[in-house]
């Protein structure tokens, strides 16, 4: 459909900001990466000093020029959005101005909040969804939209996995 946007996630699909979370969680002494309640006192943590989401998003790296894809689709005015996923109010000010002042990054972006889903802020409504969360697909699709996996360390792209946002490049 004309109207259908294409969503990307953020962490994990564009900068590699979730190694970089998960290595400041883990300096901390939260090191256990499979434990929720480590995840709830890591974000906490956030609350309290904020400059942690500084150092997560501004020295996260592009994932397989990820940032450079966006904004050559940007050019050729594709049709797309980053749908993304925030823990603190702090983080979602440190997204927005990274991904304007310095990736240079002028898609709409949608937020959600803790204890929402994607396919919650966003009706998918066949719309196609890119995210390195599993889960996140599987809801999505299950709600009515497309949705590929996005991992960075597959050797090429598979019928529902995806190694990098290049193939949007080449879609009409
Ligand atoms: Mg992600």
């Amino acid at each position: 459909m004309m109207n259908d946007y294409t969503f990307i996630d953020f962490d994990g699909v564009v900068l590699d900001s979730e190694e970089k979370m998960l290595e400041r969680k883990y300096n901390l002494g939260f090191r256990d990466h499979n434990n929720k309640t480590e995840f709830d006192a890591y974000f906490e943590y956030t609350t309290l000093h904020p400059e942690e989401w500084d150092y997560i998003i501004r020295e996260a790296c592009s994932i397989n020029d990820s940032v450079e894809i966006i904004r050559n689709l940007e050019m050729l005015k594709k049709k797309i959005a980053i749908l993304t996923k925030i823990h603190t109010l702090y983080e979602m000010k440190v997204k927005i101005e990274d991904l304007r002042l310095h990736r240079n990054i002028q898609c709409p972006v949608f937020f959600v909040p803790p204890g929402i889903k994607k396919h919650q802020i966003v009706i998918p409504n066949n719309q196609l969804l890119i995210d390195d969360s599993t889960k996140n697909i599987d809801g999505w699709i299950a709600n009515g939209g497309r949705g590929f996996v996005f991992d960075s360390s597959l050797s090429e792209d598979t019928d529902t996995k995806v190694k990098s946002l290049e193939f949007l490049l080449k879609r009409d």
